[in-house]
């Protein structure tokens, strides 16, 4: 008998990264589920797809969604996995409903085979899992496996009881911190910033909530924040009845750029902001310390919060929140909440020795200078046989524990328009980073060589590049923060790639990280960059509008001989760079639609790439 169709889509698969150094890809494949196995092909144009796998489904083991922690760098952003024989694969659906739908039909093919009793929830990654830290693969599993159940895994509460229900309806309204993509059925997804009605507060973890049109879910507590409250006991960075002193010595111990709590002050109803630094005092040494910053208000009896510059905030959760991600006039960013009973409630970096992107000395032999930029110099570099370039961390430069952190992140990051990170050598000093390497150098340069010679296609080719490689970073959540044609390098086929993504965040240079001073790249930022130091992928949009000027103007400098204060000036007067004499009309209508006053007004980088491509 043939075997009959099931289901039958595209979705994403990931490299099964047989050999723990091979890079991690992520590729677009037909999916085919019948009753006998499931198979992914490669589409091609105008030819049959070609087979590249198939899984029978008396092999299968396990079929599970993956509820992962960490950003998922594809654009398919809901994971599951097929555990068979020896292997796992993780294969990423465009929405819920259609990981659902796979997850359910796949459980119900294979539920009378020989399955697991316990799975893993979380990603295989790093040489270990994410959920119970096991380093071996093939470890059993930490959580019970429900070959019939479809629904997320995670613990969801029981529903609150109909009585507490009517009684709380409509007694509050809370926001969110931030997005939220439902894992279950019994969820409602969040929209940053959006006001929400609260229905049941009363459990510890998960709030039921009701959104503007009715519909109501469960939503974690830490993503939200009552308007009218002054309960933080469930996030993480509060620390009840902590004195300042207990809090210094707890800050101290972690020693970590960025550990911070939030504690209350001596006076009543007042809270107070503590983090650990060790960025250079004001004379220039090393001087590892706690700084405090008290959460003001704005206006007496106003829930209208803020610390350090006056950027205002309905609650102080979401004050937290912002400056978890921006410093603005905080001395490094509140990086590592730190908890009285736990320590540091991030996870602790693991012996970078022990790390895939650590890099043995031995296998790096250095040669020519490249370059040189803000962290130190650029040398060119062989390492297993292959061409790298090799930026020399000069220490008083970066803060290397943080970057310590992200390099990890920065690594999953993979698309052929970024400059791919290699690893990390830490255990010489200076320390130095491995990227790949670009024959042609920095964009601004190649640009004004070449001037005059340049052709109205490879410049557009150039701004596609660049729109790509930045829509896979918005897809990532991931913000560039310092986009720029001397932020961009040109392979030796002349392709333009993006490189130093969030590499300002460690940068210790006060001159470079605070928009009112002299180094900071006012001239490429958003007005709410400039203004509060906002950072998000619509203000990368405004930086690419520049860059595009930068490739149409062949590398000239925008609003050459005006100084910063200039430039702010004649935004705020509405004033935009003129058009270049050499870009066609769509292309500055697509530079001036960048260059829109409110954030939310400019288009995404997919709406961008999908302009560039149909000119
Ligand atoms: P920094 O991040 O320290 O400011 P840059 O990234 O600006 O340094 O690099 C300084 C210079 O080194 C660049 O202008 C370029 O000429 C060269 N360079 C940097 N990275 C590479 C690379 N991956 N391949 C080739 N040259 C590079």
């Amino acid at each position: 008998m043939f075997p009959r169709v099931i289901l039958k889509g595209t979705m994403i698969k990931k490299s099964q990264q047989k050999k723990r150094t091979s890079p991690c890809n992520y590729k677009e494949r037909l999916f085919v589920l019948d009753t006998q196995d499931l198979t992914y092909s490669e589409r091609r144009c105008g030819k049959k797809p070609m087979v590249k796998g198939c899984i029978e489904l008396c092999r299968i083991k396990c079929v599970e969604i993956v509820c992962s922690d960490v950003p998922i760098p594809c654009t398919y952003k809901y994971p599951f996995q097929v555990f068979h024989g020896n292997h796992y694969l993780y294969i990423f659906a465009p929405d819920n409903d259609c990981r659902q739908r796979w997850v359910r039909a796949l459980k119900e093919e294979t539920k009378q085979n020989n399955l697991v009793a316990k799975y893993h929830p979380n990603f295989w990654m790093d040489g270990k899992w994410r959920c119970c830290q096991q380093t071996e693969k093939l470890a059993t599993g930490c959580n019970v496996y429900d070959p019939v159940g479809f629904a997320s895994k995670k613990p969801l509460p029981k529903l609150p009881d109909p009585e507490l229900r009517v009684h709380d309806t409509g007694q509050s309204t809370v926001v969110a911190l931030q997005d939220y993509s439902p894992l279950g059925d019994h969820d409602l997804p969040l929209h940053k910033d959006q006001s929400y009605t609260l229905v049941n507060g009363s459990h510890t973890e998960w709030w039921l909530i009701k959104d503007a049109s009715g519909n109501t879910g469960y939503v974690p507590s830490t993503y939200v924040a009552e308007k009218s409250a002054s309960n933080f006991e469930r996030f993480e960075w509060y620390n009840k009845n902590i004195t300042r002193a207990q809090a210094e010595d707890l800050l101290m111990a972690e020693r970590k750029e960025g550990a911070f709590m939030v504690r209350d002050s001596r006076q009543a109803g007042v809270y107070t902001v503590s983090v650990f630094t060790k960025a250079p005092g004001s004379n220039g040494e090393k001087n590892p310390r706690v700084k405090h910053y008290q959460i003001r208000q704005a206006d007496e009896g106003e829930a209208t919060f803020y610390l350090a510059e006056k950027y205002l905030f309905s609650t102080i959760p979401e004050l937290i929140h912002y400056h978890q991600h921006n410093a603005a006039g905080l001395i490094t960013r509140l990086r590592h909440p730190v908890s009285q009973d736990g320590g540091c409630c991030s996870q602790d970096v693991p012996d970078p020795s022990k790390e895939q992107w650590e890099v043995d000395p031995e296998e790096l032999t250095l040669g020519q200078e490249l370059g040189s930029g803000q962290f130190g110099v650029v040398l060119e570099g062989v390492w297993r046989d292959r061409q790298v370039a090799v930026k020399m961390v000069r220490e008083e430069c970066m803060s290397d524990d943080d970057f310590k952190d992200e390099a990890r992140v920065m690594m999953r990051l993979s698309h052929c328009k970024l400059v791919q990170l290699y690893g990390v050598c830490t255990q010489r000093s200076p320390m130095c980073l491995l990227f790949e390497l670009m024959e042609n150098g920095c964009l601004s340069e190649y640009l004004r060589a070449r001037r005059g010679s340049l052709t109205l296609d490879t410049m557009l080719a150039m701004c596609l590049d660049v729109s790509e490689g930045m829509a896979y970073l918005e897809s990532s959540n991931f913000i560039h923060r310092d986009l720029a044609a001397r932020n961009c390098l040109v392979s030796k086929n002349n392709e333009v790639k993006i490189s130093d993504f969030g590499m300002t965040r460690f940068v210790l240079d006060d001159q470079y990280t605070s928009s009112q001073c002299s180094k900071f790249p006012i001239k490429w930022s958003a007005p709410e960059v400039i203004r509060y130091c906002k950072f998000s992928s619509k203000s990368d949009v405004w930086s690419f509008g520049v860059l595009m000027w930068e490739v149409y103007n062949e590398g000239r400098l925008p609003y050459d001989t005006r100084s910063n204060a200039e430039v702010v000036e004649s935004l705020s007067a509405g004033l935009r760079l003129l058009k270049p004499r050499l870009a066609p009309q769509p292309v500055h209508l697509l530079m001036e639609w960048c260059w829109k006053e409110k954030a939310e007004d400019r288009p995404s980088f997919a709406v961008l790439l999908h302009e560039l491509a149909s000119l």
